[in-house]
C-alpha cells in the first residue's frame, strides 16, 4: 500500500468521482483573459491533468462586466464564449481529469474606475472607490451568477466553484465592513448572507443535481468588523443547505495585513480552521494554504481534517505531482518555495504567470523539452541554480553532462537563501536538484575547480559556464577591518554577531540578513503556534475576523539597516512579499536609514553622512560588526580565460550570475539556463 493512500483514494461526490484529492486550486494566470491565448491554456491544464491531478479549477471568470478584476478581465457572460472554453474541457477530459470553472466577481477590488460593491466604501489596496448597487442589481447580478454557471455547463465543465473569500464580492456582502446597507442585503447576519444562498440556489435550480458547485468560503477573515467562527459555520450548513457539493477554504482578505501564503507562513498553518467547518457540514471539505509537499496533505487527510487538498502554486512548480506520489517519488517533486516571484507577482504586475522553479508554467508549448537525436558531451561549471537548471534540463533532453562545483555541496546562493528564517522552503530546490542529478545520470564533480586545461582535453562539444556571484566589497575605508563581514561570511559559518550590527545595503539580501540576525531560536515558520502569535492570529476565530494582538518576540541585538538611495527602504522588494518582509523589520525594531554615505570604518564604528533632501549631518553607529549586503559581482575569470583561448573546440555559453550579475535572482538564473539547455 502506498504510503500517501489517502491523497489516492478516490472521493465519491454521488453523481460523479473524482479519481483522488487533489486538487489544483484556482489561480489567474494571465491567458485567461484574451480568447487567443485559449489553446495555450488548455495546454497549461492538459499538462497538469496528464500529471495525475483529480479536480482542476480554473482561474476566476467575472459574471458581469461590473465584476471585472482588471478592465476587460476574463468573464463568462456570452454564449460566444463557450467554443473557447470547450479547448480547455476537451483537453482536460482527454487527459482524465474534471475541471470547474471559478466564477468571481471582484467587487471593490476590481482593478476599474466602474467598479461596484455593497456599499460605496473604497478598499484600501485600490484607489478606485466603487458605486453602491441597487437592490435590484443585486437581484440582476444574482442571475448573471447562475448563467455563468450555465454557460459553465455548456462548455462541458464539471461544475463550478463559486469565489467566496479573500475580500472579493461575495465576502464584501457578508462583512459589516463592507457592507453597510440598510435593505434586505444589509443588517442583520441573515440579510447579509442572503446573497451568496441566493446565487447557490439559483444556479443549482438551473444547472441541475449532476454539476458540481463548490464554494470557496472565508473561513477566517484576518480583518477587522468580520466573521467569527460562529457565523462561518452558520454560513457552511446553509450553503449545505442550499445546495454546493464541496466547500473550499478560502484565508484572509487581500487587505489583510497578516501574511497567508508567503514563504514565512508554516505549512498547513490554517488547517484546523478547515476542520472546524468540516465538522459542522455533511458535504466534503477542501483545506488550502500553503499544502505544498505529500507529507502535508497525507497528514491533513488521514487526520480527517479535510476530505481533499488544495495546491495551486504547487502544481505551477510541478504538474506531475501527483504522478510521482502514486508512483512512490515524493523526492523528485520539484517543490513550490511559496516565493511568488514568478507567479503572484507576475499577475499584479499585469504579466503572464510563470514558476520561479519551473519556468514552463504556462509556457508549455513554448518552452519545449525534446529529447535529442545525437546527445552531446556538455560541461557545465558551477551547480549554483543556473547550473543546476542548465545541467538537469540538458541532461534531461538526453545530453550526457558533467557537473563542476568548486565547493562540497550543490546550491551556490541558495544555500544561504534556506539558513534565513522564513526561508527554509529554499532547501527543498536543493533537494530537488539533487535527484534530478542522479535521476539523469550527471556526472557531478564536488570540490572541483576545473581548469582550462581540462575542459579542453576531455573532448566536451560544449562548455556553459555558471560561475555565479560574489558579494560586492566597496571601498570605503577601513573596509578589512576584522569586524567587517560579507553576507556570505556570516551564513556559511552561521555567526553569532555582537549586540550592535550595521548592514550596509538594504535590497533583497540587506532585508535577509537583518531577519537573520534579529531572530533567536527556532524560526516561527516551523512553529505554527508561535508563528500565530508573532502575526496576531486567533486561530481558532473566536475575535471576529481571527485577529488579536501580536505577541513579538524582541531582537536579540540592535541592528541599523542602510542604503544609499533616500528613497523608503524594501520599495524594490516582491510586490506581494515586500510588505510582510517590511512589517518583519518594524515588528523587531530594525532602524532604517536611508540617504547614507558610507565615510570610514575605525574602532568607534561606522561614520556615515545622511542627506535628507538639502540638509545633511554626520553620524557614528557604534557597531561590533558591520555586515556588507551591497550587491554582487560576476564570477568570470573562468569564461574569459576560455573566451579569449581560440583553440578551444568546443561551444562556449555564459549563464546566470556569471554573465551578469545585477538585478539577478533566481528566477532569472532559472529561465536563462532552461532556456540555454534547451537549445543545446
Ligand atoms: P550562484 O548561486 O552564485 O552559483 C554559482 C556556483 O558556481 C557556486 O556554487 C560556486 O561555488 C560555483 N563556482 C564558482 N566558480 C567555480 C569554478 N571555477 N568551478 C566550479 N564551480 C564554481 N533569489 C531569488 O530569486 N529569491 C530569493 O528569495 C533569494 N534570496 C536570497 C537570499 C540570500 C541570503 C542570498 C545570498 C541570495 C538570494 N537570492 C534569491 C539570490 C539567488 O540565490 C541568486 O540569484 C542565484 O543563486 C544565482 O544563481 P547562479 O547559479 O547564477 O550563481
Ligand atoms: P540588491 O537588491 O541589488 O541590493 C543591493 C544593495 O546594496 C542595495 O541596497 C544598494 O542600495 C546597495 N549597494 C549597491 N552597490 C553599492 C556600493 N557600491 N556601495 C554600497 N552599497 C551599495 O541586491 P542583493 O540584496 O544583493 O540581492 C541580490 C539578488 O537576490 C537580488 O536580485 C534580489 O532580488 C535577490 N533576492 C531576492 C530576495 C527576495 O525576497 N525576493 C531576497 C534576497 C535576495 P544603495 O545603492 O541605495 O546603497
Ligand atoms: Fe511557487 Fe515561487 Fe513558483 Fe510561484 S514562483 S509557483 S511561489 S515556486
Amino acid at each position: 500500500m502506498s504510503k500517501y493512500s489517502h491523497i489516492l483514494e478516490p472521493l465519491d461526490l454521488g453523481f460523479t468521482t473524482l479519481k483522488n484529492r487533489v486538487m489544483m486550486g484556482s489561480m489567474h494566470t494571465g491567458l485567461e483573459d484574451r480568447p487567443w491565448h485559449f489553446t495555450e491554456l488548455a495546454e497549461y491544464f492538459a499538462e497538469r491533468a496528464r500529471g495525475g491531478v483529480g479536480l482542476l479549477v480554473t482561474g476566476g471568470f467575472a459574471p458581469n462586466r461590473r465584476g471585472d478584476l482588471l478592465p476587460f478581465g476574463s468573464k463568462m457572460m456570452s454564449s460566444w464564449q463557450v467554443p473557447f472554453h470547450k479547448k480547455v474541457t476537451s483537453a482536460v477530459h482527454e487527459n482524465g481529469a474534471k475541471i470547474l470553472l471559478q466564477i468571481l466577481h471582484a467587487g471593490r477590488y476590481g482593478y476599474t474606475p466602474l467598479n461596484v460593491a455593497p456599499s460605496a466604501i473604497k478598499a484600501p489596496i485600490n484607489p478606485f472607490k466603487p458605486k453602491e448597487l441597487t437592490s435590484k442589481e443585486i437581484y440582476k447580478t444574482v442571475d448573471q451568477y447562475a448563467r455563468a454557471a450555465r454557460l459553465a455547463q455548456k462548455a462541458g465543465y464539471d461544475g463550478v466553484e463559486v469565489m467566496g473569500s479573500e475580500g472579493y464580492f461575495i465576502t464584501q456582502m457578508i462583512n459589516k465592513r463592507t457592507n453597510q446597507r440598510t435593505d434586505e442585503w444589509g443588517g442583520s447576519y441573515e440579510n447579509r448572507i442572503r446573497f451568496p444562498l441566493e446565487v447557490i440556489r439559483k444556479m443549482r435550480a438551473e444547472v441541475g443535481q449532476e454539476f458540481i458547485i463548490m464554494f470557496r468560503l472565508s473561513m477566517l477573515d484576518l480583518v477587522e468588523e468580520a466573521s467569527d467562527m460562529e457565523e462561518v459555520l452558520t454560513l457552511a450548513k446553509e450553503l449545505e443547505n442550499a445546495g454546493v457539493t464541496l466547500i473550499n477554504t478560502g484565508i484572509g482578505w487581500h487587505e489583510a495585513r497578516v501574511p497567508t501564503i508567503v514563504t514565512s507562513v508554516p505549512r498547513a498553518a490554517f488547517v484546523d480552521v478547515t476542520a472546524k467547518v468540516k465538522a459542522a457540514v455533511n458535504v466534503p471539505v477542501v483545506a488550502s494554504n500553503r499544502i505544498n509537499m505529500p507529507d502535508t496533505a497525507e497528514d491533513i487527510l488521514a487526520s480527517g481534517k479535510a476530505d481533499m487538498v488544495s495546491m495551486a502554486r504547487p502544481l505551477l512548480a510541478d504538474p506531475f505531482w501527483v504522478k510521482k506520489v502514486e508512483e512512490d517519488r515524493a523526492d523528485e517533486i520539484n517543490t513550490c518555495i511559496a516565493c511568488n516571484q514568478a507567479c503572484l507577482d507576475h499577475t499584479f504586475e499585469n504579466k503572464r504567470a510563470s514558476c520561479l522553479v519551473n519556468p514552463r508554467a504556462c509556457h508549455e508549448t513554448q518552452l519545449i523539452y525534446r529529447r535529442v537525436a545525437q546527445p552531446k558531451k556538455v560541461a557545465v561549471v558551477g551547480a549554483g541554480p543556473a547550473g543546476l537548471a542548465c545541467a538537469t534540463v540538458a541532461a534531461e533532453r538526453g545530453h550526457n553532462v558533467t557537473l563542476f562545483e568548486g565547493r562540497g555541496e550543490i546550491g551556490g546562493q541558495f544555500n544561504y537563501a534556506s539558513k534565513i528564517p522564513g526561508k527554509e522552503e529554499f532547501k527543498e530546490t536543493i533537494r530537488y536538484f539533487n535527484a534530478m542529478i542522479k535521476k539523469h545520470g550527471i556526472d557531478l564533480k564536488l570540490n572541483h575547480k576545473v581548469t582550462v586545461d581540462e575542459l579542453k582535453q576531455a573532448g566536451f562539444d560544449d562548455v556553459v559556464v555558471a560561475t555565479g556571484v560574489e558579494p560586492r566589497v566597496p571601498s570605503i575605508p577601513g573596509v578589512d577591518s576584522d569586524k567587517v563581514l560579507t553576507y556570505q561570511e556570516v551564513l556559511e559559518k552561521e555567526l553569532q554577531l555582537g549586540k550592535n550590527v550595521a548592514v550596509m545595503g538594504a535590497g533583497g539580501i540587506g532585508f535577509d540578513i537583518s531577519e537573520y540576525l534579529t531572530h533567536e531560536g527556532e524560526s516561527t515558520t516551523l512553529n505554527k503556534d508561535a508563528w500565530m502569535k508573532e502575526w496576531g492570529v486567533d486561530p481558532s476565530n473566536e475575535t471576529r475576523g481571527g485577529l488579536v494582538k501580536p505577541e513579538i518576540h524582541g531582537s536579540p541585538r540592535k541592528v541599523v539597516m542602510m542604503q544609499r538611495k533616500q528613497s523608503r527602504q524594501g520599495k524594490g522588494l516582491n510586490k506581494t512579499t515586500g510588505w510582510v518582509h517590511r512589517a518583519m523589520m518594524k515588528m523587531k525594531g530594525v532602524e532604517q536609514i536611508s540617504g547614507v554615505s558610507y565615510d570610514k570604518i575605525d574602532e568607534q564604528g561606522l561614520h556615515i553622512t545622511i542627506t535628507k533632501g538639502e540638509e545633511s549631518s554626520q553620524r557614528v553607529i557604534e557597531a561590533d560588526n558591520i555586515v556588507l549586503c551591497t550587491g554582487q559581482v560576476s564570477v568570470n575569470e573562468l569564461y574569459e580565460t576560455l573566451n579569449a583561448d581560440e583553440s578551444k573546440s568546443f561551444g562556449l555559453h555564459l549563464v546566470g550570475g556569471a554573465e551578469y550579475a545585477g538585478e539577478l535572482d533566481a528566477k532569472r538564473a532559472i529561465k536563462l539556463a532552461s532556456e540555454l539547455a534547451a537549445s543545446l
